[in-house]
């Protein structure tokens, strides 16, 4: 319906989203702030840069209430890219690492890994280094806004050009975490290599001298 519009997931894979791209019709906004427009930080408030619409609770988000992920989550999802990471299947190679490592060994990665990528107070090109696939702990980074140092200082409050304190590693570790667990079943669903349900129930290969082979038709 002409005025109902679905978001189409699948124009936004997690390949190709950008953090500035939207879809606001159907309620899927880019909060960033537009750098180009000149001594745009007077003026930002939080507001798309497509439509204009103030949707996010500031307030709420930038408490960093752990407690409150939930509703963190909720005003995440107002944003285009944060909700593709939200739902969008997981790759193969994430997949593989989630096999491989196990909840507990994926969970335990997180906070070293976001310490070395986001803590520092200089990254370079910062916004660049969190691939958009490869591990569940990139997908839970885009999802939560915790990609890069610009990301978190709009949705997050954290202001740039300092090293991340361990109180602020801490909520954005546990982000991620909150976001591994929301989608662990998933992740661990379906074993790497395997793309299609019916691979699932294909008998594996007879061995040549096997009793039990089938004899031909007649
Ligand atoms: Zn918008
Ligand atoms: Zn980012």
């Amino acid at each position: 319906m002409a005025d109902d519009p679905e978001f189409d997931q699948q124009a936004f894979t997690p390949l190709k989203v950008k953090c500035t791209d939207s879809d606001c019709e159907t309620g899927h906004h880019a909060f960033s702030p537009n750098r180009k427009k000149k001594n745009w930080a007077k003026s930002y408030e939080g507001e798309c840069r497509e439509c204009g619409v103030k949707l996010i609770d500031w307030d709420r988000v930038k408490q960093r209430d752990i407690r409150d992920v939930e509703g963190v989550f909720g005003e995440l999802q107002h944003e285009l890219i944060r909700h593709v990471f939200f739902h969008a299947p997981f790759d193969e190679k994430a997949r593989a690492e989630a096999a491989k490592l196990g909840r507990q060994g994926l969970r335990a990665k997180v906070r070293p890994y976001l310490e070395k990528k986001i803590g520092p107070a200089k990254i370079w090109r910062d916004g660049t280094q969190t691939p958009k696939e490869g591990s569940a702990i990139h997908f839970g980074q885009h999802a939560t806004a915790t990609c890069c140092r610009k990301c978190i200082e709009y949705w997050h409050g954290i202001p740039r050009g300092h090293d991340l304190t361990s109180a602020e590693l801490d909520y954005c570790t546990g982000l991620v975490l909150a976001y591994l667990e929301q989608r662990m079943a998933v992740l661990m669903a379906q074993p790497p290599g395997v793309s299609k349900e019916t691979d699932l129930f294909t008998p594996s290969p007879k061995i040549s001298g096997e009793t039990d082979r089938l004899e031909p038709t007649v």
